[in-house]
Order: structure tokens, then sequence, then C-alpha cells
């Protein structure tokens, strides 16, 4: 299907409106890309920085544009977690079946990427240009140098707003009647920590682990870099006994490490600068509807949607989301009002679906994980899934290695949840959790 040429703007050239970029630009459109930040290819740069994992939704919205291939020489499979729990050794779990794997990847260098892709496509990129307001109905953009200066005013025929979870479009959007909104930030916060490579350029630990070190309320994460370093995460309360509060001095960060993360403590570098240089940043669910105006703008990425981290979907979701606009497009032709509808229509459920998913697992990691009943749940569900594949899919795997809607593993999700509700009430489960009765329960359950 062709579309007459529009005359489009992308406000963010994060890795939502990059990649949308690459897509609009091949029905031919014109597209000017603005952002407030310098273009970050020209920012010195390690190549570390954040990491993110992409998974099989982000993949296919790759591949589709034919650049899957190119993005993969940047990213480092991953296809099992490597588990560093207190008490025992080292130990693995795979992802999925052979062969499935999450890929680390660095957001900055992914965005170089992309960027350039992009304007070799023809996209034009206007940086260090700050978008202040926008005419929804007309969709003329305002960008200047202060929110009471003087502005520039474009004109335009369309205006995709992937301006990231505090997006000025979307802020624009909720002052109309009957916009829903709503905002909520965790108490958990995180810091970022970097472990060096090896004087030979090696990588400290397994290269193709997502190492985890759980302690409950609080957790760090390591995913590896190509240079062969690894980013770091730590996640924990803002406030409380064992908290970023907490942490006030040199010796109180040593003293944490030494106490909660001894077998890492020494790879991680400058760890007391660190530690007080780097920001303790908040985590936020956001929200909103609807997330189109007319046939003139529209919302994709966190700026429809943002959701915590803890299921690594938020680029994927954000991907998914050009994927199935493209889908729609080639469906609606120059019907920009037909797209704008069926799009918001066919992604709302899903994205409240990954947020529901992504704050659930928040909960499992920082309450249950010292719950003895609920990992015997787990443990159950883990051996049955093991014996029977195909009639017990987990919703990690629903959610990671497939490209059904996210609302379809929120569900089936909720209906395994049932069963087990059932299952544990087994008389003396905690003995009979492997038994051929618990195996048959199960099944009579399913059917
Ligand atoms: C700790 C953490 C870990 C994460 N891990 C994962 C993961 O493993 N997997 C995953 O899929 N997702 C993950 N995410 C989520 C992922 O980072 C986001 O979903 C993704 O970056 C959103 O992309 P975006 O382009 O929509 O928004 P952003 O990346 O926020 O980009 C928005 C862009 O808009 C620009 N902008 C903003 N306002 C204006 C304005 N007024 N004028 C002009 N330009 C403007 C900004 O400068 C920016 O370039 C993680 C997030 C966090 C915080």
């Amino acid at each position: 299907m062709t579309q007459s040429k529009k005359n489009i703007a992308i406000i963010g050239s994060g890795l939502v409106g990059s990649l949308l970029a690459i897509y609009l630009k091949r029905y031919g459109h014109q597209i000017t890309v603005f952002d407030r930040r310098p273009d970050i290819r020209h920012i010195e740069f390690s190549g570390r920085s954040i990491n993110l994992a992409m998974s099989n939704r982000g993949w296919n919205a790759l591949r589709a544009v034919g650049i899957e291939e190119e993005i993969k020489k940047i990213a480092i499979p991953l296809d099992k977690r490597a588990m560093h729990v207190v008490g025992k050794p080292e130990y693995y779990q795979k992802y999925g079946k052979e062969g499935e794997a999450i890929w680390s990847i660095s957001r900055g260098v992914l965005n170089k990427r992309m960027i350039d892709l992009a304007e070799k496509n023809g996209v034009d990129f206007r940086f260090e240009e700050k978008v202040w307001d926008i005419n929804l109905p007309e969709a003329k953009v305002y960008t200047g140098e202060t929110e009471k200066g003087e502005w520039t005013e474009y004109p335009f025929d369309l205006v995709f707003g992937c301006d990231g979870a505090f997006s000025r479009v979307r802020h624009k959007m909720q002052r109309r009647s009957r916009f829903d909104y709503s905002q909520d930030f965790i108490d958990v916060g995180y810091k970022e920590l970097t472990i060096p490579a090896n004087a030979d350029g090696t990588h400290k630990l397994d290269k193709h682990s997502f190492h985890i070190w759980p302690r409950g309320k609080f957790m760090f994460i390591a995913m590896p870099n190509l240079d062969g370093s690894f980013t770091c995460t730590l996640f924990m309360p803002f406030e409380g006994e064992v908290s970023f509060e907490s942490i006030k001095t040199k010796q109180d960060a040593i003293h944490f490490f030494t106490t909660h993360f001894p077998n890492v403590k020494n790879d991680i570098e400058n760890l007391t600068e660190d530690f007080f240089k780097n920001p303790t940043s908040a985590m936020v669910t956001m929200k909103c509807y609807p997330w189109t105006y007319w046939d003139k703008v529209a919302l994709v990425g966190d700026s429809a949607h943002a959701v915590v981290p803890f299921y690594g979907q938020g680029m994927n979701a954000g991907f998914e989301d050009i994927f199935v606009l493209d889908q729609i497009m080639q469906q609606y032709g120059d019907d920009w009002q037909s797209i704008f509808e069926a799009y918001q229509e066919q992604r709302k459920p899903n994205a409240d679906a990954i947020a529901e998913l992504s704050y659930r697992n928040f909960m499992e990691m920082s309450s249950k994980t010292a719950d003895p009943k609920f990992l015997l749940q787990k443990k159950i569900e883990k051996h049955f899934s093991s014996k029977h594949p195909d009639k017990w899919i987990p919703a990690y795997s629903r959610v990671t290695f497939s490209q059904r809607p996210y609302a379809e593993a929120l569900a089936a999700g909720d209906a395994q949840e049932e069963i087990m509700r059932k299952v544990m009430q087994y008389p003396d489960i905690e003995h009979l959790w492997d038994s051929d009765g618990v195996e048959r329960l199960i099944l009579e359950l399913l059917s």
C-alpha cells in the first residue's frame, strides 16, 4: 500500500523516534526529527552507559526494515541467568528453549547506529532544538532556547511524540478534556556501576549470562558490553534500613558491598567514587489515553506508556508499537484518522498488560523471593513445565520469546496463577510437590 507524501515531525531522536523515522521514510515521507539533546554521535562516550535487553519483539521490528543483522553485530546474546545467591555457589538458569536468548546492547551504541541509518535514508535531524509547544489541530511545532523566549514555528502534516516518559507532546494533550493520565513512582531507585574488562580485554564474568545477585529488598545485576566490561545496576529502596539514603559515606558504601556482595565488590571500578558520583534514578509507570489527536498527532514509545524495567520490555514494547503501526498503515493507506484509531485501540490493552507484568515482576523480586510458599510454587511450576512444555508456557517466555500480544501473556499468567492457588492447597504439598497426584491435578485443572 502506498501513501501520499506527507511532511512529518518526530519529536525525540531516542530509540523509538529514530526507528520510527526509518519506518516512515520507506513510504517516501519528508521526515524531520527534533531533539533537545546534542547529536549523541558527537558526544565523548565510552560505549558503556545503560544496557538494555533486546528480545523477540524488538528484533522483529528491526527485521521488518532489514536492520536486524546489522544491529546484532553490536549485541551479545545471553541465554541464561547467572544466579549469585548467598550461601550457594553460582548457578545458571536457562532462559528458554535451545537457541532462545535475550541480547545485551548498549543504549548509546544502538541509538547512534539507528540515527546513522535514518540519516542515510534521508531523514533530517535537528539536534539541540527543544520543542516547547504543539498546536495539535494544526500539527505545528514550536521550538526555542527557552520557554519564555522567542520560538520558531514549523508547520507539519503530522507529528509523532517520541519524547519519552515526560513527554512535552503528551503534556499538551493532557490539557484536553477526557484525557486520562496516571503516573506512579516505585519506592526503589537504581544506580549504575561498572565492572571493567580484564587486562587482556576479556570479561571478568561469564559474558553470555545476565548476572543477578538477589538480596530480597535489593539486588545487583550485571550485563556485558562489547569492550569486555559489564554495566551493573544496583536496585534498592530510596529510604529505610538498607537503602540509598542509609549509605552516606565511603565507609558505608564499602561496608554495604562487603556485607552483601563480597564476591563482586573488588571487581567494581572506582566503587566509592562512582557510588556517590553516579545519580540515583527513579522508576515510574505512566499510563495515558488517548494516544492520538485526530489525524494529526500520535504518541509512540515511552511517551504513551512508561513501565518499570523489571521485565526488560520498555524499548521492546516501543519497537512493537512501530511494527503494529506500520501494519495498520499498510491496511488504511492515506486514512490517518483510521490508522491512529486502530493503532491506539490495538496497543493500549497491550501497553497496560506489560505495565502490569513489569510491576508484578518488581513485587515478586522485592517481596516474594523470601517467601517459602512462593518459592515452592515456582518450583512446582518449573517441574511441571519441564515435563509438559507445550501445556505450561511460563509468562516470561510468552513475553520475551514470542510475538503474541502482551495482554494474552497476562491472561495466561492469571489463569496459571488460579490453577496454582488450588494446587498449593493439595494436602502435604511441601513433600508431594513432584508427585504423580500433583501432576494429575494440574493436568485436570488445565483441561
Ligand atoms: C534502568 C532501566 C533499564 C531498562 N532496561 C530495559 C531493557 O532491558 N529492555 C527494554 O526493552 N527496555 C528497557 N528500559 C526501557 C527503555 O530504556 C525505554 O523504554 C526506551 O528508552 C524508550 O525509548 P523512547 O525513544 O520512547 O524514549 P527516550 O529514550 O526517553 O527518548 C526520548 C527522546 O526525546 C527527547 N526529548 C524529550 N523531550 C523533548 C523535547 N521537549 N523536545 C525535543 N526532544 C525531546 C530526549 O532528549 C530523548 O532523546 C529500561 C529503562 C530503564 C530506566
